[in-house]
């Protein structure tokens, strides 16, 4: 049964926080019904999935895998969850990311450590990250507890858990899937997108996902194409953009032998393969590094012991007292450093220095990839700098474990689609992702190419 399927994997991978079977068996029971009834049935009917939890649900727990939101049933469900069950998808459960969707590997979840489904072919039997922040999302699809989840993506937290566990993950352009009702971190960055184990499934779903909500002002006023009928691996007439700046020094030798491999496979397609030039591609990292935690030390303000979970009202103390004990309890030591770098580059001081500097970088990496897009139709390069690590390898180095994004977050800065599609194993066993990155609003030529990959 479900249940005994997801208490054994529970105990060996930690995917999910909350287990929901009786949600997916209604929605499974309505589909049975409208089936009979002869109605038309929606794109995911009966696909059992699992919610990221840091997607709000009416009724269930959501916690964005932090203490501070132990024990928040909201009375609202987000638009993307909202779209997925109108679809006919139902809720196999809430599952674990690190905590307001900060890392890179699932390790500072309030509820302990992802573990990936993959060991290493070395004689070793370290447990593998399953990568950040959707971890319990990339865990639970490649181990076959659920066909696909939902997973959100600021700064890579789709691409490099769908790399390190060998499956796909795309990240629709900004905009594109509501951010209503999604735990926020940084807004000018979160995106949703689904995480499945092929290309075609990534489509259907996006496409339930997808579409204009007046309640999120940042959402796209378009139409939601048809990418699943759009689908083709001929790539006849396309041009493919290999960034000459992403051969980066301490990139693994293996990665750019998949990374060749690739531009091989999208040749045979029928593609045409040019170098393109992304100048700015080093200041990225550090401009994201700032920019997201100066969002996130905003939106983490109303986390204050008033609204939401845990409330830590110390005895005989006031207002201040509260927030300050509610605070230092519920929150972890990674969303304490990015609130403290947050409010830092924010402050009067070093505003212009920091901020603002970000901010002009960010434009010229945007500028970067539209003179890029003057050249080719999609941008193939690496998800990561490496294969998947060893749990606790990287925890005690943030810098290190920032490096990991640094494929990842010039498209998130730019608000580009961008899909990790796997691309066989390397010397170890273990599972090796490239990216394709596309125009604004062009998820059809991402999974187009990244078909051509799979
Ligand atoms: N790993 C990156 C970070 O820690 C990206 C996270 C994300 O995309 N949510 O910020």
């Amino acid at each position: 049964s479900f249940n005994a399927n997801v208490a054994a994997a529970q105990g060996a991978l930690n995917a999910f926080i909350v287990a929901t079977p009786e949600r997916a068996l209604e929605a499974a029971e309505a589909v049975d019904a409208a089936r009979a009834k002869g109605e038309v049935l929606g794109k995911m009917a009966g696909v059992p999935i699992g919610m990221k939890d840091l997607f709000a649900t009416e009724g269930v727990q959501t916690t964005a895998a932090s203490h501070i939101l132990e024990g928040f049933v909201p009375e609202y469900e987000s638009t993307v969850s909202a779209n997925l069950w109108k679809a006919g998808a139902g809720m196999l459960g809430k599952l674990n990311l690190d905590q307001f969707a900060m890392g890179s590997s699932n390790e500072t979840s309030y509820f302990g450590n992802v573990i990936s489904p993959w060991r290493a072919n070395d004689g070793g039997n370290a447990a593998l990250a399953p990568g950040g922040s959707s971890g319990g999302s990339s865990a639970a699809v490649a181990a076959r507890l659920c066909p696909a989840a939902t997973g959100t993506d600021t700064g890579g937290s789709i691409r490099q858990p769908a790399a390190f566990v060998g499956i796909t993950g795309i990240k629709p352009t900004y905009g594109r899937c509501s951010r209503w009702g999604v735990v926020a971190f940084a807004s000018s960055l979160d995106q949703a997108g689904p995480m499945a184990r092929d290309v075609a499934d990534c489509a259907i779903m996006l496409e339930a996902m997808a579409g204009f909500d007046p309640k999120d002002s940042t959402s796209l006023d378009l139409p939601v194409p048809g990418w699943e009928a759009g689908l083709s691996d001929d790539l006849r007439g396309k041009k493919v953009g290999i960034p000459r700046e992403y051969r980066m020094d301490g990139t693994d030798p293996e990665i750019l032998a998949s990374w060749d491999q690739g531009i091989a496979w999208l040749k045979d397609a029928g593609a045409e393969v040019v170098e393109v030039s992304l100048p700015h591609t080093r200041y990225a990292l550090p401009a994201y590094y700032i920019i997201a935690p100066a969002e996130a030390s905003s939106n983490l303000a109303r986390y204050d012991g008033v609204r939401y979970g845990l409330r830590d009202l110390p005895q005989g103390a006031g207002l201040q007292d509260m927030y300050a004990a509610t605070r230092a309890a519920g929150f972890g030591e990674e969303v304490k450093r990015r609130i403290l770098i947050g409010t830092y580059v924010l402050s009067a001081g070093f505003y212009d220095a920091y901020y603002n500097q970000a901010q002009r970088v960010r434009a010229l990496i945007a500028r970067d990839f539209e003179q890029a897009f003057e050249q080719c139709d999609v941008i193939l390069a690496p998800t990561t700098p490496t294969a998947s690590f060893p749990l606790g390898d990287k925890v005690d180095d943030p810098l290190a474990m920032y490096l990991n994004d640094v494929f990842a977050v010039p498209a998130s800065l730019a608000g580009l689609p961008a899909m990790s599609v796997p691309c066989g194993l390397n010397s170890q066993g273990l599972p090796l992702g490239l990216q394709v990155i596309g125009r604004a609003f062009d998820e059809q030529g991402v999974l187009n190419a990244g078909l051509a990959i799979e």
